[in-house]
């Protein structure tokens, strides 16, 4: 009900005028076998054949009027649907975006994605029609029931003891079918996401030689979807032939009946034209509540997943509303510890540390001291545990999430590439930013020669795996200079770059760098060879921090140096 409330309410009138022709339609299909069942009648009466043109028409105009509603509230039903369902989906998004690191760690993007659209496809047709149309065909098979009981009491009720076990022993099919297309759906599912994972992999897979594996693989899936796939069409099969037999009985039912009660004088030819007709539209509504019945138990299921996503809160704690100061900011870490699960051994321990605004400091320390773990702290993708991360002398957790990420600019080994231009790759789809602008940070970072030999130049389309992983690190250091932040971090930012290529890039640190306060996580020791201070980092702890020469003349002696990559 919620759900209905939050996203039909805006669009009321278009859900209350789909009602309205859905309901209209109903109507319509009752009047057409009654204005033909007269038609015989007038015939056998022998009216004359002005009177019998002028209910020709009249059954041609209703015909055509209820093909025209049903069309008119087919497009209303889908737009109400489809605005609920985007209106969700938007939200749903939004939900995922702004939850934490952790959240993202614990799911893998297909469930996402299955649950933002998925589920909420699902959902669409609870969202447009299913109230309508479970009561609208309800309200079909009773007035089906009540026109032939008008016509004959007994008529009446024997379609009344016909439907009720019909639909009871059509219900009792799906319910013995519904698991093996489950288990199909299921299947499917699995399949897809061995292939999805195979073709993902499929360089790594040559390279290892593991296509007769992957090929066994996938023929062990394929028998087992097999015999699961021929169930489920079988049971599809079966749930189609049971209604068209409980049609059938029905239609015999009508037949009978009718013959019978003509025979008897009790009804005229027209109405055992009428009953035939209503015997055989019967089928329409038993099915129809019983896809919506089906519907309901997707839609359900999918409420429910839908709405317990919903009901996830960020672990990070409140969003603040502070503002971080202008111009470069200083960081101070005040006895920081973190861990990425609750109750498991910190990854940082106590870590306090001040770096001045402007001042330039490089981390480095052994894979797993918690090098990075500093970055998304600062950037505020985690909250910790214990302590304070100020920046600029303002706490983070009490600084917007937006102004934080706006400020910090963070360079990882991991460069998301999109299906876009490149200049929207580096602008990140800002329209705003000038082309001189990207240009010349382009030229800062020694892309100039590089741009110049691209086809189109900035308008070239650039897609995941079209440039070398150097150049894309490239570009993110573009991103983030063109976006002047206060901060910068860069985790093992330089790692995939040829020697000469990282010598060029130094250089243009130096330039974009300047009155910035910045923070390189490294590897080897050469590449914070231009920062002021390092810290070296053991096991989540400060092993020791001070000025450059300082660190580098302790590091040649043990144990500094065995902790050192
Ligand atoms: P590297 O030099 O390999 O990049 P690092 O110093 O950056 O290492 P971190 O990534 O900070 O190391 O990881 C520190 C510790 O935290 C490691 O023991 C790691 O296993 C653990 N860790 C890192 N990320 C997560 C995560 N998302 N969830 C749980 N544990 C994590
Ligand atoms: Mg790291």
């Amino acid at each position: 009900m919620e759900l209905l409330q939050r996203y039909l309410r805006p669009q009321w009138f278009a859900a209350v005028l789909t009602a309205g022709f859905l309901l209209a339609g109903i109507a319509l299909q009752l009047a057409g076998p009654r204005l033909l069942g007269a038609f015989l009648d007038a015939i056998k009466s022998g009216a004359t054949e002005a009177r019998l043109s002028q209910m020709a028409l009249v059954f041609l105009g209703v015909t055509a009027a209820a093909q025209a509603v049903r069309v008119t509230a087919a497009y209303w039903s889908e737009r109400v649907a489809w605005t609920a369902a985007n209106g969700l989906r938007l939200d749903l998004t939004a939900h995922i975006l702004g939850l934490d690191a952790a959240f993202h760690k614990e799911r893998t993007p297909g469930e996402l994605i299955e649950r933002v659209d998925g589920d909420v496809s699902a959902l669409a047709g609870f969202f447009s029609s299913f109230v309508v149309q479970l009561l609208g065909n309800l309200l079909l098979l009773a007035g089906i029931l009540v026109s032939l009981a008008l016509v004959n009491v007994w008529l009446g009720l024997a379609f009344a003891a016909f439907v009720l076990p019909a639909g009871w022993v059509l219900g009792r099919v799906r319910e013995w079918s519904a698991p093996a297309v489950r288990e199909h759906r299921e299947r499917v599912a699995l399949f897809y996401g061995f292939l999805g994972e195979a073709i993902v992999a499929g360089e790594d897979i040559r390279a290892s030689g593991a296509e007769p594996y992957i090929f066994d693989r996938f023929f062990s899936h394929l028998r087992g979807w097999l015999p699961v796939a021929l169930k489920a069409e079988v049971a599809g099969q079966l749930v189609w032939v049971t209604a068209v037999a409980a049609l059938s009985g029905g239609t015999a039912l009508a037949y009978g009946l009718g013959g019978g009660l003509y025979r008897l004088g009790a009804i005229p030819l027209g109405t055992v034209y009428m009953v035939v007709a209503y015997a055989a539209a019967l089928g329409r509504p038993i099915e129809a509540i019983r896809t919506q019945l089906q519907n309901l138990q997707r839609a359900g299921a999918a409420i429910a997943r839908v709405t317990e996503l919903l009901a996830l809160r960020s672990r990070l704690s409140a969003d603040g509303t502070g503002s971080l100061p202008a111009g470069s900011l200083a960081v101070e870490f005040r006895g920081v510890s973190f861990a990425y699960e609750p109750g498991e051994k910190p990854v940082l321990d106590g870590l306090t540390f001040r770096l001045e605004a402007g001042a330039r400091l490089g981390i480095l320390g052994r894979t797993g001291s918690g090098k990075s773990t500093i970055a998304r702290l600062m950037f505020r993708l985690y909250d910790p545990a214990a302590g304070e991360v100020r920046l600029g002398g303002v706490n983070v957790a009490q600084a917007g999430l937006k102004e934080v990420r706006s400020r910090v600019g963070l360079v990882t080994q991991e460069v998301q590439l999109f299906a876009a231009s490149l200049r929207e790759n580096i602008t990140l789809f800002d329209p705003e930013i000038p082309d001189a602008r990207i240009t010349s940070v382009l030229e800062t970072l020694g892309l100039k020669p590089w741009l110049e030999r691209l086809p189109a130049g900035l308008e070239t389309p650039v897609s995941a795996g079209s440039l070398s992983a150097g150049e894309a690190q490239l570009l993110a250091f573009a991103r983030v200079f063109l976006r002047d932040p206060g901060l910068v971090i860069l985790d093992e930012a330089s790692s995939r770059l040829d020697p000469a290529t990282e010598a060029l890039l130094d250089r243009a640190m130096q330039r974009l760098l300047a009155g910035r306060t910045a923070v390189i996580i490294a590897h080897r020791p050469a590449t914070v060879a231009q920062v002021d201070e390092i810290l070296v980092l053991d096991g989540g702890r400060i092993l020791t921090h001070g000025p450059r020469a300082e660190v580098r003349s302790i590091a040649e002696v043990r144990p500094i140096a065995e902790v050192l990559p």
